[in-house]
C-alpha cells in the first residue's frame, strides 16, 4: 500500500463544496439526462470529471496575471511564454490555442485530406473527432499489453512497432500527411510511453518522411515516469528528458490546461516555416491574432509559470503519488483498474464489475451514474458512449476494447481524506454490483457524443 505523500504545498485559498442528499442526487441525475456532463457543478461533492483545467493555480500564477498585458499584437505576455516555450519545448516556432483541441483543428485542417490516415498509439476523443471531421481517418496502434488492464508493463502507453510499420506499408506514406503520439496515453489509461519507443516511432516516420508530432497534453508527467521508470534516465532531470523528447518530433499540440496547470490554454509548436505561415492564418481565422490565439494576455502569463510548476519534481512526486494510493485504496476493495495506475487518473476496469452489462447497453456509463448516486462523486466514462461508432467501409458498429470510468485527479486541488472518501464510496458498489443495470440512448449527436447524450435507465 503506498503512503500518501505530503502536498508540497499548503493551503491558502478556500471553495466550499457540498453533499446534497440521496434524494437530491436521484432528481438532479434525472433532470440531467443520466450525463454527467449535464450536470450543475454544485450538485458534485467531489468532481473527478476531468483533471483539464480545473487545478489549482498557485501564488505565483495568480500574481502573474495582474502582470498580463492585453495589447492586441506583440504583448510582453506573449514574449514571457514564448521564453518560456522556446526553453522547455524548443522548437522553431509556436502559437498560443485557447484549448489542445484548437491545436488539433488548425493543424488537422491543414494537413489531412479526405480519406487520408493519421496513426498514434491512441489519438484522445477531441484529437480523433478533429481528424474525422476533416475526412480523415485516426488510427490506434498501441502495443497490445494496453487492453489488458492487468498486465503491469511500465510504458502501455508505447507504440506497437511492428504494427505502425505494417500500418505505413499498407496505407502507403503518401496518405499519411503526419503521424502522432500521446503522451502519456490517456485514452489508455493515462499511461507513459518510454524513451526508446519514441525514438523508434520518430524513426519509423523520419524513415517515411512522415512529419510527427507529439500530443504533449501530459508530457510532464510522462517525462516523469521515464526517470523513475526507464535504465539511463534516473540522473536526469525531467527538464532535460523533455529536451530529449521534443527533438524527437517535427511538432507537437498540448492542452495547457493538463501539465501547464492553468484553467484555459494551448499550444501549438512546429519547425516547418511553410507550415506554420499556413497555419498561423487558419489561426487567425478561428482563433486570434498569432500572439494571442484565443486567450487573454494573463491566460498566457499564467501558462508561462505554470509550464515550470508542471516540471517541478516535487510536485510530480506528489502528483504521481496521490494517483497511485487511490487507485491502491481501490483495488483494496477488490475493485481492479488498470496497473500500473496512470499519471492523472485512476481508470476502473468496469466490465470485471459489471460483466452482466452488455457494451450496448453502456457499462461504464452505468458505472459513473452509480458513483454519482453513491456520493456524489463525478467520474468520465471512457466506454462505448465515448468511442463505440459505425465503421465507415462496413457500417458495423465498433466497440473499443475497454470500459473504463476514469476518476481524473485536478492537480493540487483534493486532499487525502477526499481521496479516501471516493474508494469508500467504490466499494459500497462492488458490494451491490450485480444489481447495476445498463443505459439507452434517447438523444446522441454524431460526433462527441458523450458531451451532450441523455440516456433512460433499462
Ligand atoms: C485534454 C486533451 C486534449 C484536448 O485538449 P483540450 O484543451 O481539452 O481541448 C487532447 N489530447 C489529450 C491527450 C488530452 O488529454
Amino acid at each position: 500500500m503506498p503512503t500518501y505523500p505530503p502536498e508540497p504545498f499548503r493551503i491558502k485559498v478556500t471553495e466550499s463544496i457540498r453533499l446534497i442528499s440521496p434524494e437530491e442526487r436521484e432528481a438532479a441525475l434525472k433532470e440531467a439526462g443520466y450525463n454527467l456532463f449535464s450536470m450543475n457543478a454544485e450538485d458534485i461533492f467531489i468532481d473527478l470529471l476531468t483533471d483539464s483545467g480545473t487545478g489549482a493555480m498557485s501564488q505565483e500564477q495568480w500574481a502573474a496575471l495582474m502582470r498580463g498585458d492585453e495589447s492586441y499584437a506583440g504583448a510582453r505576455s506573449y514574449h514571457r511564454l514564448k521564453a518560456a516555450v522556446d526553453d522547455i519545448f524548443g522548437f522553431k516556432y509556436f502559437v498560443p490555442t485557447h484549448q489542445g483541441r484548437a491545436a488539433e483543428n488548425i493543424l488537422s485542417a491543414c494537413l489531412v485530406k479526405e480519406n487520408q490516415w493519421v496513426p498514434s498509439n491512441m489519438h484522445f476523443d477531441t484529437t480523433d473527432a478533429n481528424i474525422r471531421a476533416r475526412g480523415g481517418r485516426p488510427a490506434n496502434l498501441v502495443i497490445d499489453e494496453a487492453f489488458d488492464p492487468g498486465d503491469p508493463h511500465p510504458f502501455k502507453g508505447n507504440m506497437d512497432l511492428a504494427k505502425l510499420k505494417a500500418f505505413i506499408e499498407k496505407v502507403g506514406a503518401a496518405n499519411i500527411p503526419f503521424g502522432m503520439m500521446t503522451v502519456t496515453n490517456n485514452a489508455g489509461g493515462g499511461q507513459p510511453v518510454s524513451m526508446e519507443n519514441l525514438k523508434a516511432v520518430a524513426d519509423a516516420y523520419a524513415s517515411n518522411r512522415i512529419p510527427f508530432f507529439i500530443d504533449a497534453a501530459r508530457y510532464a508527467e510522462n517525462c516523469f515516469f521515464i526517470k523513475q521508470r526507464e535504465p539511463g534516465f534516473e540522473h536526469k532531470s525531467v527538464k532535460e528528458i523533455a529536451h530529449e523528447m521534443f527533438a524527437l518530433a517535427d511538432g507537437m499540440t498540448m492542452s495547457a490546461k493538463k501539465d501547464a496547470i492553468v484553467n484555459i490554454g494551448g499550444l501549438l509548436c512546429l519547425n516547418d516555416e511553410m507550415l506554420f505561415e499556413q497555419l498561423k492564418n487558419e489561426l487567425i481565422l478561428r482563433e486570434g491574432f498569432p500572439t494571442y490565439g484565443g486567450l487573454a494576455g494573463r491566460d498566457l502569463d499564467a501558462m508561462a509559470v505554470g509550464l515550470y510548476e508542471g516540471l517541478d519534481e516535487a510536485y510530480l512526486s506528489y502528483r504521481i503519488g496521490q494517483t497511485a494510493y487511490l487507485a491502491a485504496r481501490i483495488n483494496e476493495a477488490g475493485i481492479p483498474t488498470i496497473q500500473p495506475a496512470g499519471g492523472h487518473a485512476v481508470y476502473i476496469d468496469v466490465l470485471a464489475i459489471v460483466p452482466h452489462i452488455p457494451q450496448s447497453e453502456f457499462p461504464a456509463q452505468a458505472m459513473a451514474v452509480e458513483l454519482y448516486r453513491e456520493g456524489a462523486i463525478r467520474g468520465c466514462e471512457i466506454g462505448s458512449v465515448m468511442f463505440a461508432h459505425h465503421d465507415p467501409d462496413t457500417g458495423k458498429m465498433i466497440y473499443p476494447k475497454l470500459e473504463l470510468l476514469r476518476l481524473a485527479i485536478p492537480r493540487r486541488t483534493y486532499t487525502q481524506s477526499h481521496m479516501d472518501y471516493v474508494a469508500d464510496c467504490a466499494a459500497r458498489i462492488k458490494a451491490r454490483a450485480d444489481k447495476v443495470k445498463g443505459y439507452k440512448f434517447t438523444y446522441a449527436p454524431e460526433l462527441l457524443r458523450h458531451f451532450t447524450a441523455r440516456f433512460e435507465p433499462l
